[in-house]
C-alpha cells in the first residue's frame, strides 16, 4: 500500500504532456503503430510515465503486430493492476499501474506462452530506462 499523497487532477494536468494525461488519466488510447515504443528493443525496463514505477521488462515484451507494445506478464505481480471495463461497447481487462492508478492499455487472453495473456500498453503511458551494464 503505498503512503503517497494520490495527485489531485491539477496536479497530473500540470506534470503530463496533453496526450499522456488523456491516455493515463482519462483512459484514452493512442493511434496504432505512433507511439514511441511499439517497435522498441532496447533492453531494460518500462517503468510508469506517470509516477515511475517499474512495470515492464524488455523480458517479456513480443511483437504482437497490434501496433502497440506488448508484454505476456508483467515486471512482477506488485506492478499492474486490473479491473473490468465495459466502456466503448467491449468488456476487456484494463491494466492500471498499482501504485498511481493511471490507466496503461488492456489484457486480452491471445499472448504467447508462457501466461497466453497479452498487456497491450500504450507508448505514452510508458518510460523505458535501458539497462546499464
Ligand atoms: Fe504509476
Amino acid at each position: 500500500m503505498s503512503t503517497e499523497k494520490p495527485k489531485t487532477d491539477a496536479e497530473w494536468r500540470a506534470e503530463l504532456s496533453p496526450e499522456q494525461y488523456r491516455i493515463l488519466r482519462e483512459q484514452g488510447t493512442e493511434r496504432a503503430f505512433t507511439g514511441q515504443y511499439w517497435n522498441h528493443h532496447e533492453t531494460g525496463e518500462y517503468h510508469c510515465a506517470a509516477c515511475g514505477a517499474p512495470l515492464f521488462s524488455s523480458a517479456a515484451k513480443y511483437d504482437s503486430g497490434s501496433g502497440w507494445p506488448s508484454f505476456y506478464e508483467p515486471l512482477n505481480d506488485d506492478a499492474v493492476a486490473e479491473r473490468s471495463d465495459s466502456s466503448h461497447g467491449m468488456v476487456r481487462t484494463e491494466a492500471l499501474c498499482r501504485r498511481c492508478g493511471s490507466h496503461l492499455g488492456h489484457v486480452f487472453p491471445d499472448g504467447p506462452a508462457p501466461t497466453g495473456l497479452r498487456y497491450c500498453i500504450n507508448s505514452a503511458s510508458l518510460a523505458f530506462k535501458k539497462k546499464q551494464d
